[in-house]
Order: C-alpha cells, then sequence, then structure tokens
C-alpha cells in the first residue's frame, strides 16, 4: 500500500537532459558508473579518463567537471530513509495509519528561477524546498548548493530533519532545500544574486513561524544574511523586524548565536565523548580520521584536539591526506580556508580513497555527503566507532557490514543534531531580543543530546536493535504520540 504512496525517485542526479543523455554530476575519484558502463575510464587529475572534462574554476582548484552517460544512480536516499521507516514499523508496530504520513511528504515545491550572470547572460537555475512533516512544530531544515541537489535528495533531507528534532525533543518539523549548482563556478557576486532570487522565488512558503531554513553543505552564515535581508526586504515596515528569526545560522551581527557555527561539531564531539565514558575508553589517545573538512567536519576536529586526541587522516572533494604522528586540525583548517581543500597540504602526504577509508583509527566522523559508507567501504574500515557527522552517510548494505564487523554507530539524526539544537536556541534568542553566552549555549547543548544518546541506548536495550533503529524508535514514538493526541483533521 505505501509502496505505491511512495514518491517514484528515478535514481538519476540530471544536470540537463537532452534527448539520448542524461548529463550527470561526477564526484572525482569515486565509483559513480555502473561496471557494465561503456563509458568508464580514468582522467589525468582524478582518474576518470575519457568521461570528464577537467576545468579549472574561479577558486582556482582542478577538478574533473561534468560527463555524459546514461547511467542510474547507485542508491536512492530517499528509499533508504524509508525503509529504515519500515524497519523500525516492523520492530514496534507503529500504528499504520500514522506511518503512511510519515513515509510521504506534506509539501515539495520546485522553482525554476533566471539569474543574471557577471558578463550579462542569463542562465536559468531550479531550486527546491520540500517540507517533510510539521507536527510538531515549524518546518526546520538547511539548505545545500550542490550540483546532486535533486528532488530525491532534498525529500530524504527533509525526512530526516523531521526523525532528528523529534528525536531531541525540540518543538520543530523537518525540511530540506537547495539549488542545483556548484558555487566553485559562479563568483560571490553571482551567488549572492542566486540566494536572493531563490529566496525571493520561495516567498511566503519559508517564514519565522513556519519554515526556517538553515546552513548546510556549501551554504554558510554568510548566504543566511543575505536570504534574511532578501525575506525582510519583501515585508511590510511594521513587520521587517519581527521576522528575523527566519533564518537560523546568521552571522552574529545579524543576528546569529554564539556557538552556531561550532554547534553540530560540538554536539558530535559531546557524543563520541559520552561514548568513550561509557565504554570506558581514553580519548586522549585517541586516533581518528575525517571525511569532509568543512563546516561540520573542521569544528568536530578541532573539538577533538582539545581532548587530546590524534587526527590522522582527512578527506574532502580535493583529495586525501595522512599523517600518523597526527594533523594539526587548526593548521588543516587554515590551510583548506586559504586553498579551497586538503589537496596538496604540505605537512602529510597525500593518499587515495581507499587508503583513506583503511587507515587504522578509532573513531571514523563522516562529515562530507550521503552514501559514503558502501558495503565495500564499511568492509575496509580500521575503527572501533562511526560517528554520523553528515546525513546519511551510510548506505543499508554498509550498514549491515558495520553491525557484523560490530562497528560501533552514532546514527546521524542523533549524532549531527547539535545543529538544528543551536539553531533553535538562535531562534529562540530572536523571538525574545536575548543574547545568550556561549557557556550557556554549550550546557543546554549538552544536556539536551545526552538526555536524547540515554534514550537511543534504552532503546536499543529494550527492542534489542541497533543505535541506528533504536534513534528511529525514539523519534516515531514521539511523533506517533503526537498525531495520537491531536488526532486526524477533520
Ligand atoms: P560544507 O560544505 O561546509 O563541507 C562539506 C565538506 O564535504 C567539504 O569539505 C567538501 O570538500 C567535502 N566533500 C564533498 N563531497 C565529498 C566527497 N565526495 N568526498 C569527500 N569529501 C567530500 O558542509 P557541512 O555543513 O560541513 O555539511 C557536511 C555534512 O553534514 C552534510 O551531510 C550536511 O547535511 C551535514 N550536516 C550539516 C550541518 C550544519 O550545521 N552545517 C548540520 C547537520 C548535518
Amino acid at each position: 500500500m505505501r509502496e505505491k504512496r511512495r514518491k517514484d525517485a528515478d535514481g538519476l542526479t540530471p544536470i540537463a537532459t537532452t534527448k539520448d543523455w542524461k548529463m550527470l554530476y561526477f564526484q572525482h575519484g569515486r565509483p559513480g558508473l555502473e561496471e557494465s558502463s561503456p563509458y568508464k575510464g580514468l582522467c589525468k587529475y582524478c582518474e576518470i579518463r575519457d568521461i570528464c572534462s577537467i576545468v579549472k574554476p574561479k577558486t582556482g582548484i582542478w577538478r574533473c567537471e561534468y560527463y555524459q552517460a546514461k547511467v542510474r544512480r547507485k542508491t536512492s536516499l530517499y528509499e533508504n530513509v524509508i525503509k529504515l521507516l519500515d524497519k523500525a514499523e516492523e520492530v514496534v508496530h507503529f500504528d499504520e495509519n500514522i506511518c503512511d504520513i510519515l513515509a510521504g511528504t506534506m509539501n515539495e515545491l520546485v522553482v525554476h528561477f533566471p539569474v543574471r550572470m557577471d558578463d550579462g547572460r542569463v542562465k536559468m537555475l531550479t531550486g527546491y524546498r520540500v517540507q517533510h512533516n510539521n507536527a510538531l512544530g515549524p518546518f526546520k531544515g538547511g539548505l545545500r548548493f550542490h550540483p546532486m541537489v535533486d528532488i530525491d535528495e532534498v525529500r530524504a533531507l527533509a525526512t530526516l530533519m523531521t526523525w532528528k528534532t523529534a528525536l531531541v525533543n525540540i518543538p520543530f518539523g523537518g525540511a530540506k532545500g537547495g539549488i542545483q549548482f556548484d558555487p566553485a563556478d559562479f563568483s560571490p557576486e553571482e551567488i549572492e544574486r542566486i540566494t536572493r532570487r531563490f529566496t525571493y522565488a520561495l516567498g511566503n512558503n519559508i517564514g519565522p513561524e513556519y519554515d526556517i531554513p538553515a546552513p548546510d553543505v556549501n551554504t554558510n552564515p554568510q548566504i543566511m544574511a543575505w536570504i534574511l535581508d532578501t525575506y525582510m526586504s519583501t515585508m511590510t515596515p511594521t513587520e521587517r523586524n519581527r521576522c528575523i528569526h527566519v533564518v537560523t545560522g546568521k552571522p552574529l551581527e545579524a543576528g546569529g548565536s554564539q556557538g552556531r557555527n561550532k554547534a553540530t561539531g560540538q554536539g558530535i564531539v559531546f557524543l563520541i565523548e559520552k561514548w568513550a565514558q561509557d565504554q570506558g575508553f581514553n580519548l586522549k589517545s585517541a586516533t581518528y580520521i575525517v571525511q569532509g573538512f568543512g563546516n561540520v567536519g573542521s569544528w568536530a576536529a578541532q573539538l577533538m584536539k582539545q581532548h587530546g586526541s590524534k587526527l590522522v587522516a582527512v578527506e574532502d572533494i580535493t583529495g586525501a591526506i595522512r599523517k600518523k604522528e597526527g594533523i594539526d586540525p587548526d593548521d588543516l583548517t587554515d590551510y583548506v580556508k586559504n586553498h579551497g581543500g586538503v589537496r596538496g597540504y604540505p605537512k602529510a602526504e597525500s593518499i587515495n580513497h581507499e587508503t583513506f577509508f583503511s587507515t587504522r583509527a578509532d573513531i571514523f566522523i563522516p562529515a562530507a555527503l550521503e552514501n559514503q559508507i558502501t558495503a565495500d567501504t564499511a568492509e575496509i574500515l580500521n575503527v572501533r566507532l562511526v560517528a554520523e557527522g553528515a546525513n546519511g552517510p551510510t548506505e543499508p548494505e554498509g550498514d549491515k557490514v558495520l553491525q557484523q564487523r560490530k562497528i560501533d554507530v552514532i546514527p546521524d539524526i542523533l549524532c549531527n543534531a547539535g545543529g538544528v539544537i543551536v539553531s533553535y536556541f538562535e531562534w529562540l534568542q530572536n523571538k525574545r531580543s536575548e543574547f545568550w553566552e556561549i557557556e550557556e549555549i554549550d550546557n543546554k547543548l549538552k544536556k539536551i543530546i545526552i538526555s536524547a544518546y540515554d534514550r537511543v541506548r534504552m532503546a536499543a536495550e529494550k527492542y534489542k536493535v541497533d543505535m541506528r533503529t533504536a534513534a528511529q524508535i525514539v523519534a516515531v514514538s514521539r511523533l506517533e504520540m503526537v498525531y495520537k493526541e491531536r488526532g486526524i483533521f477533520p
């Protein structure tokens, strides 16, 4: 029954479609083509010759661009997310009608909008906002700027946001959005115009008491400030100052909160501390590897340093590096700011994707994109704990391997919830015209995220399931309770 109601994610990631081709984005160095594809090959920079063109975008980093091929994407993230709902339902036998509601999204908005480029041309772009559920409060979720953004991904990420806010007990629903483009190919002025025009296209589909965006991949406080300014400019003068909480993750001066920038990384590290405490494991002598060195990955790494743990390998979109004696996260953060990625970092050796995944360490923090821990990469991982900073980093097949290999997992909807928790604090401060000190933010964040961890641990013991299924059970139980109390209108 529910199967029919699910939206068909065709599994493709189109950048542009012509009669014979789907133009797909390929992240360099990543398996993306089916074995049988005639377009398999290697390029001289990323080892994918013949199928990609090489460009030097405005950031000055050489990388692969797009290739044309008729291939299917390996996994649909949305299907993975719904599979987990099904798994939790099998264990707890939730109300079937409520599960049917949660298996679909409430609203899906696709906007196509024109933006003038620096050279005078006009480019059409496509943006998305999916609102999954608002039973617990206003829709809440990040905005992603990435060429792989599509309706399947945004649906999945919006759904994960509903689970996350329900799990950590904050009064928000779940949403997500994004624009399908690569900001590395555009000037800052063009990105500002794209952001503003997208905000205008969203119109009243976002709002401070209705749907509140925040930063995600390739978006940051500056972009949130442009969204706020554009949104405010469309309001009447009397309403203008009442809508500062239409976005979170703003710069401090524009109404942001202390601690929001580091919040997701901070939440991850609070949970790793708790896991280590439960295991009687000393973080001082621990080693860790990080995939993705943007907001989440770099903050998690810098905060792990405070425990004396050693960062031994890092991978991002530009390449991977390793150093047994340890990489200084602060120094690497500065390097990445100046060079756009970890590639070429002079104080560590350059390694390939497989070597990164097989590097011996105690903890792995995936903080890049989804579907990175596949059955293959899970097989070569050489760690005790995976602390999921990214959303959906583990494919179901990869998850099975992690369980078989008895590698602990702190699942994404718990592990990266620090961001939305501090976004909630920012939203509250804006509404009350208050400014909280960093100590207050950190204490409140720790309390909320650790008590969610405890609830997940208890559910795992009660139902004899893994932490991921337990987190799903806790989240859906809360939503089920609310639907049962409120009933279904009319
Ligand atoms: P970001 O844009 O700041 O950083 C993304 C990082 O991932 C970059 O270092 C990039 O080089 C790397 N990356 C991209 N593709 C890669 C690939 N194929 N292989 C290796 N590295 C790759 O984004 P972010 O805000 O740090 O978000 C990272 C993840 O964390 C995403 O899954 C996001 O949804 C999730 N997340 C972010 C927040 C937040 O507050 N920003 C909150 C919760 C979850």
